[in-house]
């Protein structure tokens, strides 16, 4: 009898799911973090849900961010394609504009090398003994790692901007990286750490600001609570207008369609779908 308390009863998800003919396999993965999160990559979905949560709380997520995953691929911005460089590009970043250079090098190893060159050149030597491709591949990671570092600093820099005017909150430092599906951001309140989408540095300041804010006050309350939303309404209150751009304009960032985007937020807000938070 006495065992029955102790069985724990697992969420059930599904193994694969079809949309618009295809069958993409479905990954559920469980992580330590406080939310869950969705991505397609490779053809197929992968689901990071917390640890912690009840059966009913995981099946709930999971489910929500599938619909939403779905609705994404099927209107195709959840279609993540990588970033990509083109010679003679202007890459709009931050409000200073950049403008690739590629140069093919007999560099004795198969490499790419990636710096800035004047303030705002970015010249990218690329090994002649690579095929196109790789070329490219390899390019736009140098670039990519390259602007991560440069901006690192403004963007620390708008953390500290915006806590000192709203919070005072305990933040240290700032990173530029991971890119997640239904996630613009994330923070560790213990050290103080806040991370940032890559995409966001090609994101109007506002819309940049608005995922800032968001994680600045996680830092501070972590559940989706009625606190944290007055926390975040103190600082932005049309917080909800630039996160719907986000979620319409998102995972075109960066992929040079959309590089002059600051005329962009004052379009009417999408009226689909209010879901603009991660879950
Ligand atoms: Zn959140």
């Amino acid at each position: 009898m006495q065992l029955q308390i102790f069985r724990k009863t697992f969420p059930v998800f599904p193994d694969q799911k079809e949309i618009n003919g295809i069958v993409y396999p479905i990954a559920v993965h469980y992580s330590d973090g406080r939310t869950a999160s969705a991505r397609v990559r490779g053809g197929s979905l992968i689901f990071r849900i917390p640890r912690k949560a009840s059966r009913t709380q995981a099946e709930s997520m999971f489910s929500s961010l599938l619909r939403r995953i779905e609705r994404s691929v099927i209107d195709g911005s959840g279609i993540q394609r990588p970033f990509t460089v083109h010679d003679n590009e202007v890459l709009q970043v931050m409000g200073n504009e950049f403008r690739i250079a590629m140069r093919e090098k007999d560099f004795s190893v198969k490499r790419v090398h990636a710096r800035l060159s004047g303030s705002n050149t970015i010249l990218v030597s690329v090994s002649s003994g690579l095929p196109v491709s790789e070329q490219a591949r390899m390019a736009s990671k140098a670039v990519k790692r390259l602007i991560s570092k440069i901006m690192l600093n403004a963007v620390e820099g708008r953390i500290r901007d915006i806590n000192n005017t709203y919070y005072n909150f305990d933040f240290s430092t700032a990173s530029i990286g991971r890119i997640n599906m239904t996630r613009w951001g994330s923070c560790s309140p213990s050290r103080g750490r806040i991370n940032l989408d890559f995409r966001l540095l090609f994101a109007p300041p506002d819309v940049m600001d608005s995922v800032i804010v968001h994680e600045l006050c996680h830092l501070k309350v972590s559940r989706h609570n009625r606190r944290f939303w007055e926390l975040v309404y103190r600082a932005m209150p049309d917080y909800k207008e630039k996160r719907k751009w986000l979620n319409k304009n998102g995972n075109a960032l960066g992929q040079g369609s959309l590089h002059s985007t600051e005329h962009a937020i004052s379009a009417a807000p999408q009226q689909s779908g209010d879901a603009v938070d991660e879950i």
